[in-house]
């Protein structure tokens, strides 16, 4: 540290000079992350210093959390369900998995996820000593349900289904998954941090939420298509009791005990969340999905003119090519099996669509 501290210009010109190191997402392909929404981040503002961690002395903040919980639950088909606001994806699967090891009560619990799933299932197990049995997905990605079924056993405490794979933009088939772990008493998590506030706004939402009785409990990331200010992402489970298996005594703060991995939490990027919701309402989602949706189509048309094939039809806003290079400046991502992933977030509009295909048609020329 500085003995004294810098002048306050002195300290933003160097910010400055950072922040301009810092992408501005125009030529982004590669996130599932956006630009805030202008609500969000007033909201965010206004609640800058609620701290959830604490509730009792951010009522109001804590109330918007239970509404936007509320809001989330009746999105995915089940007023009554509990949830709360984690820090994103990773720690929804994680404290998903933590329920489910303890309601088990087994001396090697196992978990059943698709090889697609998505990395954080690997810390999860890693954290909680679970044994992570994969599944191999068929040529269009998605888990194939008769291995899964093949892997279930005495020690089986939770079977994972992506609806929305990171990689691909593919749903599981949810329906068929969750039937099986239905009959064979497994809970099924569903990971639907991109795709749960994608699905239910499409013209056509695929089921993947508690409208199927197997479904136990739903990851969703209002960080991503939920176009929050980060971090916020939000578990959701089917009864709120099971939270109590996760509850440690709190001397000293407002409230006596608390179920989540964080402590001192941002009020701020729920209230964001909220806001986002409150804001654009159904149609408004439906109709920055649709925009989403439509960007992807053109995208995958555009690049199987210029001679690149998709690797799949995606469900979701995410495309996928056999292809190897990339025009400069531009930021794509690379899956696993070695296809180039692009995801169209909100940020990336129509004419940044056409703007990466002009470029890509001249790197060929
Ligand atoms: C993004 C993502 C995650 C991880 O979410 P974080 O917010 O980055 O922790 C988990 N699962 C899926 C399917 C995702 O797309």
């Amino acid at each position: 540290m500085h003995e004294t501290g810098i002048s306050e210009e002195e300290l933003f010109s160097f910010l400055s000079l950072k922040k301009r190191e810092d992408s501005n997402y125009h030529h982004v392909l590669s996130s599932m992350c956006t630009v805030p929404h202008p609500v969000a981040v007033r909201a965010h503002q206004m609640f800058i210093e609620a701290n959830l961690g604490d509730p009792g002395l951010f009522k109001g903040t804590a109330s918007i959390e239970e509404l936007l919980v509320e809001r989330i639950g009746a999105l995915f088909h089940h007023a009554g369900a509990g949830g709360y606001a984690t820090s994103g994806g990773t720690e929804s699967n994680l404290q998903a998995l933590r329920i489910y090891a303890k309601m088990k009560e087994s001396r090697r619990p196992n978990v059943i996820v698709p090889e697609s799933a998505h990395f954080s299932f690997e810390k999860a197990c890693d954290i909680l000593h679970l044994e992570m049995r994969t599944v191999p997905c068929d040529e269009t990605f998605r888990m194939d349900t008769g291995a899964m079924q093949e892997r279930i056993d005495g020690n089986t405490c939770c079977i994972v289904g992506i609806a929305g794979t990171t990689e691909y933009g593919v749903v599981d088939p949810i329906r068929e998954v969750a039937g099986i772990a239905h009959d064979g008493g497994v809970p099924l998590h569903v990971d639907a941090a991109f795709g749960g506030l994608v699905i239910p706004f499409l013209k056509k939402p695929m089921p993947f939420d508690f409208a199927l009785p197997g479904v136990a409990s739903i990851a969703v990331d209002p960080h991503k298509m939920g176009m929050s200010t980060i971090p916020c992402g939000c578990l959701v489970v089917r009864d709120p009791a099971w939270f109590n298996l996760l509850n440690v005594e709190t001397p000293y703060l407002t409230v006596k005990q608390e179920c989540t991995l964080a402590g001192t939490r941002s009020g701020g990027a729920v209230v964001g969340a909220f806001a986002v919701l409150e804001y654009l309402g159904m149609s408004g989602m439906k109709a920055v999905v649709e925009g989403c949706m439509k960007n992807t189509v053109r995208l995958i048309e555009g690049m199987e003119t210029l001679g690149y094939r998709r690797a799949v039809t995606p469900d979701l806003n995410v495309a996928t090519f056999e292809a190897g290079a990339v025009p400069p400046g531009w930021r794509v991502s690379w899956t696993r099996r070695g296809h180039m992933r692009t995801v169209m977030m909100p940020h990336v509009h129509r004419d940044v669509i056409e703007e990466f295909l002009r470029d890509v048609g001249e790197m060929n020329a």
